[in-house]
């Protein structure tokens, strides 16, 4: 090959991170933000924690600085603007709903990771009245939930591990696959869980690293109430999925 070959080469450009697929992107089932910074970080072989202190934050203070709940774009000559027409509401306690700390996450990885389909992973800002006109009821759930049949059910047939976004609405009791209850105390050690921490990793308790797919012993008391009247819990999950994909079909047309 000659010198003046190269020129003609397309080479595309080349993310500093693995440029990650997201799972179920466009569907109600589309995975959520911390389950794609924990498989993003455990394919660097690194804790989520570290991948946000040493990549994500640094690079989103490349762009952006924050003061109070104003985000500023910082200018290729140092100088700050405030982005005010950019939403930018306070900080949640679940990454996976879309604020302060969610944007500060998904604009980082963005030139990160060089995709542009990571917006997805949140549940939007307009998501509340949706929601709560599709199920008459609040958002989002304070501690994580999953479901042990769907793990083990990506275990048996080698599929990506991941926990989809609908999982952290507070109005998703119940699996639509296996009508079962979502579990939310990890089967070893029987502690509940923040829906983050900077050590996790999808499918395993971030108290002591079990895995997560199979049942507690006991049922509690609100488990079996999901359970004996599952279908009225199938109505709303089903209701929430249809939000899911109402949201799907607003960002596809914006
Ligand atoms: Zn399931
Ligand atoms: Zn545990």
């Amino acid at each position: 090959m000659f010198p003046e070959d190269l020129d003609l080469l397309h080479i595309p450009k080349r993310s500093r991170l693995y440029c990650l697929e997201p799972i179920a992107v466009a569907t109600p089932y589309v995975e959520g933000l911390i389950s794609y910074i924990c498989r993003l970080a455990e394919a660097h072989c690194v804790s989520p924690g570290v991948l946000i202190k040493q990549e994500i934050l640094p690079c989103f203070r490349k762009s952006y600085s924050i003061s109070g709940n104003i985000a500023y774009r910082v200018q290729d000559d140092g100088a700050t603007v405030s982005i005010s027409s950019f939403r930018t509401p306070q900080y949640r306690k679940n990454l996976n709903e879309y604020g302060l700390l969610a944007w500060q996450y998904l604009e980082g990885l963005k030139p990160l990771t060089l995709r542009e389909d990571l917006q997805a992973l949140v549940i939007p800002p307009d998501a509340n009245k949706i929601l709560q006109d599709h199920t008459g009821k609040t958002l989002i759930r304070e501690f994580r939930a999953w479901c042990p049949d769907c793990f083990q059910a990506w275990l048996v047939d080698e599929h990506p591990l991941y926990e989809p976004l609908f999982w952290s609405v507070a109005a998703v009791t119940i699996c639509p696959f296996h009508y079962k209850p979502l579990q939310s105390r990890c089967p070893y050690c029987d502690k509940i869980q923040r829906p983050f921490s900077a050590r996790m990793y999808v499918a395993r308790c971030s108290q002591c690293s079990a895995w997560l797919n199979i049942y507690k012993k006991d049922t509690s008391k609100i488990e079996l109430a999901v359970a004996t009247e599952a279908e009225g819990h199938l109505r709303v999950v089903r209701q929430v999925l249809e939000a899911f994909k109402l949201w799907n079909h607003l960002s596809a047309t914006h």
